[in-house]
């Protein structure tokens, strides 16, 4: 049975207030306000972006969801949870700051921002899964807790996964720390000898000590290796190596356990919009260089089926960049993550695509 996927098309042409009104008719027509409750409380699950990332949905674009919301009775927070690696978002105070500096402030939207798994990524809530890999994943507790979700998804290529859509944001973006440790034991990489050149770079990055240099090379300890992939994003020269088609296809369908559990708490309370703009290879998890940008403008998506909003949205990239997005992003097969969350009942990968106006 195929599910609906409201769609409005985007151009160069439009403005700010064009996508504020498409994103608030994308919310009319997936008859989101229903999802809501009056006085609940609505986490609005953005990504804010990383140190110069300039990528990511912008908060000025919400504005209009925001609106339904409140008229809805609900009770936005924007929300995210800590990251894994050492960046600026890895504990709740940092992290505020940065979205903050990204314009994530209530003086501008009227929200505030409540990271979802705590201080440091420790608040965790348990959920049963019929997973292959897990019977039981962590999630972030102040999503558990809310009334509603709405899923606010930036369509990319992705290091390890191939494609970061709705799946990816509702699987590694609300897990708890070890939810996410869990998805990343799997990618476990190795340096070439051959190719590095000692210049250290990955051990400044490595969130654990796991790199040190034998002689003139780095080297990777598996054992304190978490599976972050921070030295694989910032070795410049490829030294650093994984079995990729192995490795991302465990991570992809762990992730799709860990969005399973995710939906299984809030079932029928959720709500997705994926934004296909400013489409990069890179997630938003990296700086980013705007100039490098894949496909700027195709259009935003809107559905209750994460599954069914993913095929969609990898359907309007590939239709916009002209061939695969493996051949102009990373050659990672992104199929394992929309076929196990199918398997697990997340959604359909048959859809109904239906343009709305506006
Ligand atoms: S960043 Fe790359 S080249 Fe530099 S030490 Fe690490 S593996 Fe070697
Ligand atoms: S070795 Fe690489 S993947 Fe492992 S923890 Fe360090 S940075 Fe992360």
């Amino acid at each position: 049975m195929p599910s609906d996927v409201w769609f409005s098309p985007l151009t160069d042409q439009h403005d700010d207030d064009d996508i504020r009104a498409k994103v608030g008719t994308l919310f009319d027509a997936a008859g989101m306000a229903q999802l809501l409750r009056p006085r609940g409380l609505v986490a609005i699950k953005v990504h804010f972006g990383e140190l110069d990332n300039h990528n990511f949905v912008k908060p000025r674009l919400l504005a209009s969801l925001v609106d339904r919301i409140e008229q809805a009775g609900g009770k936005p927070f924007w929300t995210d949870t800590n990251t894994l690696y050492l960046g600026q978002r890895s504990n709740a105070v940092d992290h505020i700051k940065l979205a903050e500096s990204h314009g994530f402030t209530v003086a501008a939207t009227g929200v505030p921002v409540v990271i979802a798994d705590g201080l440091t990524g420790r608040g965790e809530v348990r959920v049963p899964v019929p997973g292959k890999h897990s019977q039981e994943v962590g999630i972030a507790p102040a999503v558990a807790e809310a009334a509603a979700l709405v899923v606010i998804s930036h369509a990319t290529g992705h290091l390890v996964a191939g494609f970061g859509g709705a799946i990816k944001n509702l699987g590694m973006g609300l897990s708890s720390r070890k939810g996410k440790l869990y998805q990343h034991s799997v990618v476990k990489p190795r340096v070439d000898a051959d190719i590095c050149i000692g210049c250290r770079t990955c051990i400044a990055w490595c969130p654990t000590g796991a790199i040190t240099m034998h002689g003139e090379h780095a080297h990777i300890d598996p054992e304190a290796c978490i599976g972050c992939g921070e030295c694989l994003a910032s070795c410049q020269i490829g030294a650093v190596r994984f079995q990729w088609r192995m490795a991302s296809r465990g991570l992809q369908e762990r992730m799709a356990e860990q969005a399973a559990g995710v939906a299984a708490r809030l079932e029928g309370r959720i709500g997705y919009l994926t934004f296909v703009m400013d489409v990069g290879k890179d997630c938003d998890c990296l700086a980013s260089n705007p100039a490098d940008v894949l496909i700027r403008r195709a259009g935003i998506l809107a559905s209750l089926d994460p599954v069914a909003l993913d095929q969609a949205s990898l359907d309007l990239i590939e239709r916009h960049l002209g061939r695969p997005l493996r051949a102009a992003a990373y050659d990672i097969d992104f199929e394992p993550q929309l076929q196990a969350a199918e398997a697990l009942g997340l959604g359909s990968r048959e859809y109904r695509l239906v343009e709305v106006e506006g």
